[in-house]
């Protein structure tokens, strides 16, 4: 009987483990969602104007720096 409540009590301990952990998956995913929020503002290499998005940061380096080289990462765009 002994054996039986100490393998509940296991399971319950495994299964607050696994609780605890997914709380904390929970929380990096937010993490991961604001990171990717401030990652969504691209600040123009030449000018230092704030972009929303890629697209926008591309036109607005070949509309007003067209003589600067386009950076690698709007290069994919
Ligand atoms: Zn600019």
């Amino acid at each position: 009987m002994a054996r039986g409540q100490q393998k509940i009590q296991s399971q319950a301990k495994a299964a607050e483990k696994s609780a605890k952990l997914k709380k904390q998956q929970g929380h990096s995913a937010n993490d991961q969602k604001k990171a990717a929020q401030k990652a969504l503002v691209h600040v123009c290499t030449v000018c230092k104007a704030q972009m929303p998005d890629p697209k926008t940061y591309k036109q607005h380096f070949e509309n007003k720096h067209p003589k600067n080289e386009l950076p690698d990462d709007l290069k994919n765009i």
